[in-house]
């Protein structure tokens, strides 16, 4: 049984999840949806196709990656975006387009901050490569491939709000994974990537160290547990309050309270 790379991540966040989640669920809520519409735009030419050397020409690139992304996200998305209702996906649209000015906003203090590096770790000489391996048990699909130091390194983008330092935990393990991955494809080690959080312009480069692989390995390991039908113990999280699953979980609980 392979493991998922995103798995890993949302393990990471609770087990549980991925106890009761569906396979392949798309969530068609106003999070999800803005999130797959970021992503988009990052991943977007447009983006990319002259310099930044300013801070309107940023501004007009993010416009016009909007546009490009506005006009083609239902075509990319068709099966998902059927079950999505019209009105959320026009407040979504409305309510990304109202933060282009922050993000940019964003990107222009990092780029003043840490000049061409930080477009050197946004823009992607590939896009979403799907990365397997047997040996490793895992698969996934990368969002961009980045160029660096003269490696092809890999990076995630991530539209939350982003740690005062470093990464979150769960995107520094979950990116640790895609380097395994890529490693076993490029036939060499390379021990970096990037997390990009993508809202506050902020391309993280990563180191990845051995505790990291091990982790990935771990928690590989336990979620084929889960897959094989053991629920993971119940943690009570901050999270569990905003948790589709909360129901099901609570039940699951008292169910097997009973018999301790
Ligand atoms: S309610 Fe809490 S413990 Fe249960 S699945 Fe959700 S986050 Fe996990």
């Amino acid at each position: 049984m392979d493991i998922n790379v995103s798995d890993i991540r949302t393990y990471l966040v609770c087990p549980r999840i991925l106890y009761f989640r569906e396979d392949n669920e798309w969530k068609d809520n106003d999070k999800f949806l803005k999130h797959t519409f970021l992503r988009e735009i990052s991943l977007e030419e447009a983006l990319y196709e002259r310099e930044w050397e300013d801070k309107s020409i940023l501004n007009k690139l993010l416009l016009r990656s909007f546009s490009s992304v506005e006009g083609k996200i239902e075509d990319i998305y068709r099966e998902e975006f059927e079950r999505i209702d019209r009105s959320l996906f026009s407040s979504v649209k409305e309510e990304v387009k109202n933060e282009l000015s922050e993000i940019s906003e964003g990107i222009w203090c990092a780029v003043e901050k840490f000049g061409g590096e930080v477009r050197a770790l946004m823009e992607p000489e590939e896009i979403e490569r799907k990365l397997y391996s047997d040996r490793l048990g895992l698969f996934g699909r990368v969002d961009k491939i980045i160029s660096n130091d003269e490696n092809y390194i890999p990076s995630i983008i991530k539209t939350g709000r982003r740690p005062d330092f470093g990464v979150w935990k769960e995107d520094r393990i979950q990116l640790a994974a895609y380097v395994m991955l890529l490693e076993e494809c490029a036939g060499k080690t390379i021990n970096r990537g990037v997390v990009e959080y993508f809202c506050s312009g902020k391309p993280v480069l990563v180191e990845i160290n051995r505790y990291d692989r091990r982790l990935v390995l771990d928690v590989r390991n336990k979620i084929k547990k889960i897959y094989r039908g053991s629920l993971p113990e119940r943690e009570e999280k901050v999270f569990c309050k905003y948790c589709e699953y909360r129901e099901e979980c609570e039940v699951k609980r008292s169910l097997f309270s009973k018999f301790f």
